[in-house]
């Protein structure tokens, strides 16, 4: 049975600063802006909470900013850097729970089916402090808008629970801007029609409502009251790479289709070692020119990861495939059957979207 709370938010507190406050000691302590330069009109991507309490934030003019706390240090965004830890946080999270909805880089949804989620949740914010040095705050609730709002309600470090009680009573008071999709504008057109809280929105005439909102006004409405049917969208898992081209020409030389072979197994060489999997089946498909399509496949015991071991048995495979006195349009192979070096049984695995 799903117990009632069982979705927590994480959500890193102000990213980007923190990182580079943590690689940087002399950076601790001090207004830190992340963000795109001055001189070329760049906006704040993160402020540390030293900065933010001269007003600066997210979005605003990194020059502005600056005008703001003239003392505070500026950095350029290093993507490359806060994306490796992202990729540290995925794989914690992935020590929990298989399903994990990455909402950016420094944040995500994740699901938790056995009853245990504050104390998975506590422990996750403990193991981010402890392996990434970085602090986090955790809203859980029992769905996905009041889990999210729940990590924002005790920021930096927070760790809040949003059980149905609790909501009952927090929820009527709190301001339109909290709601899901409001931005600004939206906000200044509710308060022109007099709704400034959630109860407001949720006594609202429907017909006002649709009016400012449009079809969004019932899903809102429902937010409103702390309802919140969305599922977790676990990210697609990769159960398989392959690589396969239409060659320029129909063809029936041999040495042209293993040549392609070849070439695909360094690529699918790279791609395993690139995820830190082994695969367990290679299989090799063949199109002829009348569009048939004929495939071979091979699953080992042993798990392949080199190019010369996916090739050789490629290479066995397309012989059986007897291609003899046939046209080929198309040649492809692929991986599949993934083994993970520390769990080789059914192990789950998230890719990592680079973006
Ligand atoms: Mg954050």
């Amino acid at each position: 049975m799903v117990a009632d709370l069982h979705i927590i938010h994480i959500d890193m507190d102000a990213f980007f600063a923190a990182i580079e406050q943590r690689d940087e000691p002399s950076l601790q302590g001090k207004p830190v802006i992340v963000g795109g330069r001055p001189q070329s009109r760049g906006v704040v991507s993160t402020a540390s909470y030293e900065a933010r309490k001269y007003g600066i934030h997210s979005g605003m003019p990194t020059r502005e900013a600056l005008r703001l706390c003239p003392f505070s240090v500026f950095l350029p965004v290093n993507m490359v850097k806060y994306k490796e830890v992202s990729n540290q946080l995925r794989r914690i999270f992935s020590r929990y729970t298989n399903q994990i909805e990455p909402l950016s880089v420094d944040e995500a949804f994740l699901g938790i089916d056995d009853g245990n989620t504050l104390q998975l949740g506590r422990e996750m914010k403990h193991t981010i402090k402890e392996e990434l040095k970085l602090t986090a705050s955790v809203g859980i609730s029992f769905n996905k808008f009041l889990a999210k709002l729940a990590s924002d309600m005790e920021k930096p470090d927070g760790f809040t629970v949003i059980t149905r009680e609790k909501a009952k009573l927090i929820l009527p008071e709190l301001p339109v801007r909290r709601l899901w999709g409001i931005g600004p504008k939206t906000e200044t057109d509710l308060h022109q029609v007099g709704l400034y809280t959630f109860s407001d929105v949720v006594k609202a005439d429907m017909m006002l409502l649709t009016k400012v909102l449009g079809k969004r006004a019932g899903e809102i409405r429902l937010l409103a009251e702390g309802i919140d049917d969305r599922k977790i969208q676990v990210e697609q898992q990769a159960k398989s790479f392959g690589e396969e081209t239409t060659l320029a020409r129909d063809t029936d030389s041999k040495e042209v289709l293993l040549q392609h072979l070849a070439d695909f197994s360094d690529m699918l060489a790279n791609r395993l070692q690139a995820a830190k999997v082994k695969a367990r089946t290679v299989t090799v498909k063949i199109r002829y020119d009348d569009f048939t399509d004929m495939s071979r496949s091979k699953t080992s015991q042993e798990a392949y990861e080199s190019s010369r071991a996916i090739l050789d048995t490629a290479v066995g495979l397309f012989a059986k495939l007897n291609t003899e006195g046939r046209r080929v349009r198309l040649v492809g192979l692929q991986v599949s059957g993934f083994l993970f070096p520390d769990q080789p049984e059914q192990m789950q695995f998230t890719f990592d979207h680079e973006s």
